[in-house]
This record gives structure tokens, C-alpha cells and sequence, in this order.
């Protein structure tokens, strides 16, 4: 069956990246209709797991400042029209050598955009975070503004808002292929023929099943999220004494956490988890669940760095990142079309972004110049 009532953009997968998008067009009165091989908020793709850090002071680039800036004052708009409180700050640690990559970039990052930020050398760090084992040489910087995004009610929030303002939503439907043609696109799926002027891809992991042309340079990265009971002084996890954090414990070598919202400690690593990580290019092929022995490395992990928090496993959630080989974002067009976008703003960090990326999306879809120069994130 074909649908007559063509929207002027289709956007395939309502993670993070889609569900913002979808908003952000039905926001400027555009017929747009959304397509999910689930029903978001799931847990099929990269965008779950209750938390997710938004930090400024970047270490990945200094690039990324004005954009998380971007960021942060449409999440905010997007929490003022919901009415709902999305963002939690808890402020946000950075600890590692003084050489290390992540202090090295979050200085750099905080510096070049004059964020403020406070920095501790390790008897500081003790005293002010004691829950955390720091080596003799590390250092910490504090960046005021970071906290926690809860992504399943970001999506819900942005999915309620969009219907709201007149998108339409076809869920539980696989999109299975698409052609460009000279005026419009057409895509396929389980259900329908649709056809629309423009299309985003924001299919995550699965986007080179529909985009053959980002294999292999779309890998697709296991990873898994756990969550502990505070084995004692809980309350050194509480979110107003406990920042979030990332830790670069060896080069290149990081792990991240939480505090405990209710629900434990949560911490994961970030990329390449020792001796456990799994790159593949089919993101159906990464969903096992947490496996004995990738609880005792993280077991022995929390025992060194951060040992109160090693108590009772509370659960663990397996979820991907879709990386690209310079670790940045995908947003581009497809090859040889200039009407269908394909947009992967992952690599293991874009949650935060999601809100204004979403902006930049809407903008590339009707044809309009983003604010943001999006040229480091095209094909490469
Ligand atoms: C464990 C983990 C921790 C993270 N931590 C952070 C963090 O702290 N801070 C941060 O900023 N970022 C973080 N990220 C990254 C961030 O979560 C991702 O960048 C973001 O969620 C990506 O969203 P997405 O919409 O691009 O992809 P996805 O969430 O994967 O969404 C893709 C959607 O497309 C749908 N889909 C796929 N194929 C089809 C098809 N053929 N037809 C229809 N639908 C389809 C899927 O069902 C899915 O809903 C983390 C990621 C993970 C996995």
C-alpha cells in the first residue's frame, strides 16, 4: 500500500537522535511522520540505561563546547514545556595523570571556553571525594554544570511533545529499504510504501543495514552498565556529595559513574572494556547480557577505585555504541543522494548533544544553515 498523505520529512529510529529530531520538526509546523522498529523508550538500541552524563568542559574536542552549550538550553526549554524536570546536576569529576587524555582535554576544553572549573590534586581529592581511591600523581577537575540525563524520559518527553504538536508515530514497524528519486524519496517498510521530500536515517547500530555504504566504517561496540549497592557509607553516593565521573585510569583506559539515585551506583567503562570489549558491525549481534566474568573485572575495578561502592550487583543492562573510527559524530548524506541524511551522533557521547542536534537535523532537512558548523562530522 502506498500513503497519499506524503510528510515533507520521515525520520527512521526514535532513539536520542530521532526523537529530538521528530520534536524539533513538529515544533516548526512540519509534517513529519517517525518510524521505530520498537516501542521508544526501549531497550533495543544505544539510548537506555536511566542515566547518561552531560559534561562541558569536553575533553574528546573543545569543539563540542558551543554545541553541549546548545545543548543544555534546549533541554531546558524542552523540561519547561513538558513541565518535568529531565537534568539532574550533580557537578562532574575528571580524574587521571596530569598527562592523561581526559584532564588534559577537560583542562583544555575549560580553559579555550572560560568554563569555570576547580582542580584538586590528590590529598584534595581525598578529602573532597574520599569514596574515590586516587594514585599519589592524579589530579581532578570539577566542572559545576555536569549531571545526569535520564534518557528513557527524554525520549518519552520529546515523543509526547511531538505527537502533541502533530507527528505521527508508526512503532513496531521495521523500515527495510529505501530509493531516491529526483523529486522525493520512497521508503519500505514491514507495513507500507511512504513517501516523503526528505529522510533521516538515526537507526543507530542498524543504520549501514539501510546505508550499506557505512560499513565498515560504522562498528558496532558491546557494552554493558552496572549497578551496585553501596557496600557501606551510602550516603558518601548521595548526588549532592558524589559528582559524576569519568576516570582515566591507564592511557586510554577509562571508566565512568554515577551516584546512587535510588537504584545503586551505577558505573560502566567507556569504549574498550579490559580484556572483555566486542566490535562487531551487526548490532544485532552485541545484545548478551552481562557475563560472570565481566562482573568480577568490574568487581575487582570498584574494589580498587572505588571500593564502598562494591556491594550487591543490583543489575546490569547491555546496550551499544555505533563508533566511528575518529571516535566523532556522523551527520552527512547519504552517498549519491541529496535527500536522505544519515545521522549518528554516538560514538559512545551523544546523548547530551540529542536535544540540539535535533535542531541541527531540522535545519539540513528543510534546507536551512545549522548554527552550528556540522562540516567535522561529515563523511570521512
Ligand atoms: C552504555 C552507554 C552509555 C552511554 N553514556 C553516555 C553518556 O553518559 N553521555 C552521553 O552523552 N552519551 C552516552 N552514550 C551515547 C548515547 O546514549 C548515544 O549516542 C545515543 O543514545 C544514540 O542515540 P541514537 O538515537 O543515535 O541511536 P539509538 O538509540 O540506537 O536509536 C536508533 C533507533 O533506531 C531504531 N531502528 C534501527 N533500525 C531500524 C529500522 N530498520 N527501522 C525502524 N527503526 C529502526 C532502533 O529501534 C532505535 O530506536 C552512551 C551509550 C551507551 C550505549
Amino acid at each position: 500500500m502506498v500513503t497519499d498523505a506524503s510528510p515533507e520529512v520521515l525520520i527512521v529510529g526514535l532513539g536520542a537522535t530521532g526523537s529530538l529530531t521528530l520534536l524539533e520538526l513538529a515544533r516548526r509546523g512540519v509534517h513529519v511522520i517517525g518510524i521505530d522498529r520498537g516501542h521508544p523508550p526501549h531497550d533495543l538500541g544505544s539510548s537506555h540505561g536511566r542515566s547518561r552524563i552531560i559534561r562541558e568542559a569536553y575533553f574528546e574536542d573543545p569543539l563540542y563546547v558551543p554545541l553541549v552549550q546548545r545543548a543544555y538550553a534546549a533541554w531546558q526549554t524542552l523540561e519547561r514545556d513538558a513541565g518535568t524536570s529531565l537534568l539532574r546536576v550533580t557537578g562532574g569529576l575528571c580524574l587521571g595523570a596530569p598527562t592523561s587524555r581526559l584532564v588534559t582535554g577537560a583542562l583544555e576544553s575549560a580553559m579555550r571556553h572560560r568554563l569555570p572549573h576547580e582542580q584538586f590534586n590528590a590529598d584534595a581529592l581525598r578529602r573532597a571525594f574520599p569514596a574515590h581511591r586516587v594514585a599519589d600523581d592524579w589530579i581532578g577537575i570539577l566542572e559545576p554544570r555536569a549531571g545526569i540525563l535520564d534518557p528513557e524520559r527524554c525520549i518519552a518527553t520529546a515523543l509526547r511533545l511531538a505527537t502533541q504538536a502533530g507527528a505521527t508515530l508508526h512503532l513496531g514497524e521495521t523500515v527495510t529499504g529505501w530509493t531516491a528519486h529526483p523529486d522525493h524519496v520512497t521508503v519500505r517498510t514491514t507495513r507500507r510504501t511512504l513517501r516523503a521530500a526528505q529522510l533521516i536515517v538515526s537507526a543507530g547500530g542498524r543504520a549501514p543495514e539501510l546505508i550499506p555504504a557505512l560499513v565498515p566504517a560504522l562498528t558496532v561496540e558491546r557494552q554493558v552498565q552496572f549497578w551496585f549497592a553501596p557496600r557501606a557509607e551510602a550516603t558518601a553516593f548521595a548526588p549532592e556529595r558524589f559528582p559524576v565521573f569519568l576516570s582515566e585510569i591507564a592511557p586510554g583506559t577509562i571508566w565512568y559513574g554515577f551516584p546512587d539515585v535510588g537504584d545503586g551506583v551505577k558505573v560502566a567503562w567507556h569504549h574498550r572494556a579490559p580484556g572483555t570489549s566486542t566490535h562487531t558491525t551487526r548490532a544485532g549481534d552485541v545484545r548478551a547480557p552481562a557475563t560472570a566474568a565481566e562482573v568480577s573485572v568490574m568487581r575487582a575495578h570498584l574494589a580498587a577505585h572505588l571500593p564502598w561502592a562494591d556491594g550487591i550487583l543490583r543489575g546490569t543492562a547491555t546496550c551499544h555504541y555505533s563508533n566511528t573510527p575518529d571516535e566523532h559524530f556522523l551527520i552527512d548524506l547519504a552517498p549519491d543522494t541529496d535527500r536522505v541524511w544519515v545521522a549518528s551522533p554516538c560514538s559512545g557521547h551523544g546523548f547530551k548533544f540529542a536535544s540540539a542536534i535535533g535542531e541541527v537535523l531540522a535545519d539540513l532537512a528543510l534546507g536551512a544553515t545549522p548554527a552550528f558548523d556540522f562540516t567535522p562530522f561529515r563523511w570521512r
